[in-house]
């Protein structure tokens, strides 16, 4: 059973509650106020939400926080980024990992579907941390090939040294710096190898206008030629998009990871809120890397996406509800973690929020107040796993 944990006195939806966690699991959500635990958390005046799964990332980015800004994706990725990347250690990728996870955590995140290099570095940072993770390895054609055979020799060697908190995922990058040959090899590997696909798809105009002129085709069915897709893909931005091109993610079932800040940032483009929200495809938020955000606040993602959306299609577009659900259970849902709402038998992820912030006063409706007129700040604890990770704001990791 694992220990157990006790929230006293919280507010959940509508009512004041007793929340009991037995191991990593919530095992009653009106458990009595006198329930023996071998830890209470007194939360009066706290109210109980699922935390935040952020589903495109490049943690150890942080690193790069405000190394370069206002510039177009491609300028800023060869010129900027790539070069400075080169030069990162396993010991930089360690450290950045860290802070990223000290942010993520003091926003409300538990989980983030990372692409990087050395990701045994950020392996450790999580099993230290306390948060779970998808780890993608990164795919390039500008890798050697001895390059290529160390990470799918990591990838076959792996073993989850937290018991279920760590995934991983094959990464090719995009199909701008992922060729053909790359593509089907990553679909073949992360088949073989029983793992998720994670890639950087139609973030810009010229990316789609370089495989029009490359093969012919839009990039979506593009990959598709190749057998790519499938309901194991995670496909960040997914920007620049036809109508048919939003119809055949949903049919392969594809996720799409929404980075609404990045995507405005580099001018990359407006998400398409209208016809991806009819087509039914699932659709995650994420924050993608600090340098192009520049921080890893979940809550700020779901802000820009729901106001960008009543501006794109109008003012009913997007409820504050469903951009929730959109920031915490379709990206659990998306990375098989069986959590992402608050309720009994559910995996115990959670965050206490600071009811006695101005920013939820005077409380018409929690949900509105949390999307629309809180901050990170308010952010009292984190759990992950039925583990604190965060209290009165103190980290505990
Ligand atoms: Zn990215």
């Amino acid at each position: 059973m694992g220990p157990r944990l006790l929230i006293k006195d919280v507010l959940l939806g509508e009512r004041t509650t007793n929340v009991l966690i037995a191991g990593n699991r919530f095992a009653d959500l009106a458990a009595p106020r006198d329930a023996a635990a071998d830890e209470v958390i007194e939360a009066e005046g706290m109210a109980i939400l699922p935390p935040f799964y952020n589903t495109h990332t490049h943690a150890a980015m942080t690193l790069l926080r405000g190394y370069a800004d206002d510039m177009p994706l491609d300028v800023w990725l060869q010129e900027y980024i790539w070069p400075r990347e080169d030069k990162l250690t396993a010991d930089d990728i360690y450290e950045g990992s860290r802070l990223a996870i000290r942010e993520m955590i003091r926003s409300g995140s538990v989980f983030f579907n990372d692409m990087y290099f050395e990701i045994g570095m950020t392996a450790r940072a999580v099993e230290q941390m306390g948060v779970r993770a998808c780890l993608g390895i990164t795919l390039m054609d500008a890798h050697p090939m001895a390059l290529r055979q160390e990470k799918e020799a990591f990838l076959r060697g792996w073993q989850d040294p937290t018991g279920g908190r760590i995934s991983l995922a094959v990464a090719p990058h995009a199909i701008y710096t992922a060729g053909t040959e790359t593509l089907r090899y990553a679909r073949e590997l992360a088949r073989r190898s029983g793992v998720r696909l994670h890639i950087h798809l139609s973030e810009t105009l010229q990316e789609v206008e370089d495989c029009l002129r490359d093969h012919g085709m839009r990039p979506v069915p593009y990959l598709d030629s190749l057998g790519l897709l499938g309901p194991d893909v995670v496909a960040a931005h997914c920007i620049h998009l036809d109508d048919d091109e939003i119809a055949l993610l949903a049919r392969r079932g594809v996720t799409v990871s929404h980075c609404p800040c990045s995507n405005l940032k580099l001018g990359s483009g407006l998400f398409r809120y209208d016809r991806m929200i009819a087509s039914g495809v699932r659709v995650t938020l994420g924050t993608d890397g600090c340098s192009s955000n520049n921080n890893l606040d979940m809550r700020e993602e779901m802000k820009f996406a729901a106001l960008l959306a009543k501006y794109q299609a109008g003012p009913a577009t997007l409820p504050a509800a469903e951009v929730l659900r959109w920031a915490t259970r379709n990206g659990a849902e998306t990375f098989g973690i069986d959590a992402g709402e608050i309720a009994a038998g559910r995996l115990a992820d959670a965050i206490l929020v600071d009811l006695s912030s101005e920013r939820f006063q005077p409380r018409y409706n929690l949900v509105s107040d949390w999307v629309y007129a809180a901050d990170s700040s308010c952010v009292d604890t984190v759990i992950c796993d039925g583990r604190i990770l965060m209290r009165g704001r103190e980290l505990m990791v």
